[in-house]
């Protein structure tokens, strides 16, 4: 009897109340997640080293430990625990950073397995950071040496959900198929394959079923993927649009009035949302392009020709700060030629007002935060969503905003659709084409080409691959904190004596004993006292959105020489007078992320340099010496991609809400490869959308990806 995938984890044996609370914790619910829950890697103990053979790279030792030592370190807070393990043939050097009850986990007379990188830093070979485990535990957990480790939350070990899938084992020949068997499906999708992809994951004898087990994995989540896309793009044909005509004439009066010629990668971006604005099918497009390219000045053309058309237009932006800057900006420019600018934060005094004048149709553009799309909020005749740095917004938060379209009744059929797979659904069928607005997201965070269509396939693309003339890359170097006195304040002097600003990033607000970060206001303080004849002000996002206003408004104008602050200036903010940046605690951040913060400098004609601030003992990350080598932000996302995987990238951008888990296990080729298969096998089925009542569970997980990718 097929297993029932949708049963509670409860009801497998041995599975009591605390451990499905545990369990629920990693998100696993059902039978069907906990299956999913693949082992985060496996241990191979049948691959001992002897240390007098130890090669450099991962390796798995067993030996003894001893000379345990903590070495405190200049950094506050920051633990280095040293030791030797030995066995009968060799020595070796381990060490952990702020591990330091290392130093009493280990019983000197006992065999351990450690198992980890071992490599040259700081100017010897040595094992950094390894899983330790009692070998004689080991010995007797292990039958066939070859051992799946699942990452734990609290008191959970991995043994215990080797224990429960051991209780599962036999159950594992039972679990139905998921994908459609086509003639476009590559070979290894045949019936049967996903239970023995399942039970290969758990049960792996060797890599070589590991690697099977990920490669069918991996097809399958990258074929809901691009599946949920094409059924997306199909949904949103069904839907209706404002056709907003190209007046020629009168954009250009707006081109004009632009303090810059725009640049050939912003004509033809804009042509392209020009030409989708004129269909009565919703636009449904992707403005990618690296931090200050100018994807504002395009996004503001768009919101002339629709507000020229007689349309209104909500635009979105991450935080206050950003949308407050970004009201400015798209007033001055647009007001005098009769568009009426509004913005709508938290903060914004007499919403009721402001709401009542959105709703009459008398604001025709508004800015704003996620206030915007508080429930009561109404337009008159929205026909333009524009989402700056969408991957700042959940998935929520884009669909309320669709529910702001005309009328209330479409809006929930539409969210209704949205949320089922049942295409052919009678209610939406009796609804002619409802209307939709014209939907422009935009993000810096460029998605590296081998993701594009398993995680994009129904958005349309515009790309600006091209910088402003003028612009000078930033200069990008790692410094230690050591190097402060001879080398960065002297700089920080020279760019401050010529009139420029500083930005001083720091990952936390106020100090604390748990911490080895230095914190804005700590910083702050610091330089308040280097820099004695400066302005130096701190900001960050617990402030009040008024205060993190006038402070960005100072900076903006030149009344703060130096910056402190938080990752609140992440995103989008613009101030070109200020060319120098330093990030403290940079290991700290992901590579996408250090790039978006060191985008905030060389916004103008003058040079700009950032610098990464490692700390002093450790080797500054690989990523922190790619960031010093590029300024290309595709490159470092492909670079990204290869550091951390997909998983974690997708991750970022979807707030986490979305993970590619399995394909992530994998590296970007086979997911290229396997996008491609998946799509023809996908466009195929997607045909047919009636199929799928056939694959109940294939539209259950489509579901939720089909919610993800689209507002529509
Ligand atoms: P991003 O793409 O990161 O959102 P912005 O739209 O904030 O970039 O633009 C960055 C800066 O470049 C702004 O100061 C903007 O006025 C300026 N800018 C935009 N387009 C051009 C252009 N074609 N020539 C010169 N400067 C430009
Ligand atoms: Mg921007």
């Amino acid at each position: 009897m097929p297993l029932n995938m949708f049963s509670k984890v409860e009801d497998i044996k041995g599975v009591g109340p605390k451990t499905r609370e545990i369990m629920e914790k990693s998100g696993i619910v059902t039978v069907r997640d906990l299956l999913y829950y693949l082992p985060r890697t496996y241990e191979n103990f049948t691959n001992v080293t002897t240390l007098s053979e130890i090669r450099p790279g991962k390796v798995v030792i067993r030996g003894k430990i001893s000379e345990l030592r903590i070495i405190k370190t200049k950094r506050r807070n920051f633990t280095i625990t040293e030791g030797v393990i030995h066995d009968k043939t060799d020595a070796i050097r381990v060490i952990w950073f702020n591990q330091p009850y290392r130093v009493k986990q280990f019983d000197k007379d006992k065999d351990y397995y450690f198992t980890g990188t071992y490599d040259y830093k700081g100017g010897r070979y040595q094992l950094t950071s390894p899983r330790a485990e009692l070998a004689s535990e080991v010995d007797k957990a292990i039958e066939n040496g070859f051992k799946p480790i699942y990452s734990v939350k609290g008191s959970f070990k991995s043994e215990n959900f080797k224990r429960i899938f051991e209780t599962l084992r036999p159950e594992f020949a039972f679990i139905p198929d998921l994908l459609p068997v086509s003639k476009s499906s590559p070979d290894f999708v045949k019936p049967g394959a996903r239970a023995d992809a399942l039970f290969k994951a758990h049960f792996a004898e060797d890599e070589k079923e590991v690697k099977e087990a990920r490669k069918y994995l991996a097809y399958e989540e990258l074929f809901e993927l691009i599946l949920a896309a094409n059924l997306n793009k199909k949904e949103n044909q069904k839907l209706r649009a404002s056709v907003i005509p190209f007046d020629a004439e009168k954009i250009r009066q707006v081109v004009e009035k632009l303090p810059f010629d725009l640049t050939n990668a912003q004509r033809r971006a804009a042509f392209e949302i020009f030409k989708d604005l004129e269909k009565n099918v919703p636009m449904n497009r992707l403005l990618q392009g690296d931090v200050g390219s100018g994807k504002t000045a395009v996004a503001a053309l768009a919101a002339f020709a629709a507000a020229n058309a007689g349309y209104q237009v909500a635009f979105l932006a991450p935080t206050a700060i950003l949308a407050s800057q970004h009201a400015d900006s798209l007033n001055n420019l647009l007001a005098p030629l009769g568009v009426s600018v509004a913005l709508l934060t938290g903060a914004t005094k007499n919403k009721p007002a402001l709401k009542a004048r959105i709703k009459s149709g008398a604001v025709d553009l508004v800015v704003g935060t996620h206030a915007l799309i508080t429930d009561d909020t109404e337009f008159k005749k929205l026909a333009l969503c524009i989402i700056d740095e969408q991957h700042r917004f959940g998935v929520n938060q884009r669909q309320k905003l669709l529910a702001k379209t005309v009328t209330s009744a479409t809006a929930s059929v539409i969210s209704r659709v949205a949320k089922t797979a049942d295409l052919e659904n009678p209610d939406f069928a009796s609804i002619k084409k409802p209307l939709a607005p014209h939907l422009l997201m935009m993000t810096a965070t460029p998605i590296p080409r081998s993701l594009q269509l398993a995680i994009f396939g129904d958005l349309d693309v515009s790309t600006l691959n091209e910088l402003p003339k003028g612009r000078q890359p930033v200069v990008t170097k790692i410094i230690n904190e050591i190097n402060f006195t001879d080398d960065l304040y002297p700089k920080v002097r020279e760019y401050l004596a010529s009139g420029q600003q500083v930005y001083w990033i720091c990952r936390t607000i106020e100090d604390s004993s748990r911490s080895e970060t230095i914190s804005v206001k700590k910083q702050a303080e610091k330089l308040k006292n280097i820099f004695k004849d400066r302005t130096v002000t701190f900001l960050h996002g617990r402030m009040k959105t008024e205060e993190k206003d006038k402070i960005m408004s100072d900076f903006s104008s030149g009344k703060i020489d130096i910056l402190v602050s938080t990752t609140v200036v992440e995103v989008g903010v613009n101030v070109p007078n200020a060319n120098l940046m330093v990030i403290m605690d940079a290991d700290g951040y992901g590579l996408a992320q250090l790039h978006q913060l060191r985008g905030r400098v060389g916004r103008g004609k003058n040079s700009a340099i950032c610098y990464l601030v490692s700390p002093d003992d450790a080797e500054p990350a690989r990523r922190l010496k790619v960031l010093e080598k590029s300024n290309d932000g595709f490159y470092l996302a492909e670079a990204d991609l290869k550091l951390r995987g997909p998983g974690e990238i997708y991750g970022s951008l979807q707030h986490g809400a979305m993970s590619l888990q399995f394909a992530s296990l994998t590296n970007s080729k086979l997911i290229s490869a396997a996008s491609n298969e998946a799509k023809k096998s996908a466009e195929e089925f997607a045909k047919h959308p009636e199929e799928l009542q056939n694959y109940p569970e294939l539209a259950f997980s489509i579901k939720k990806y089909q919610q993800l990718t689209t507002l529509n």
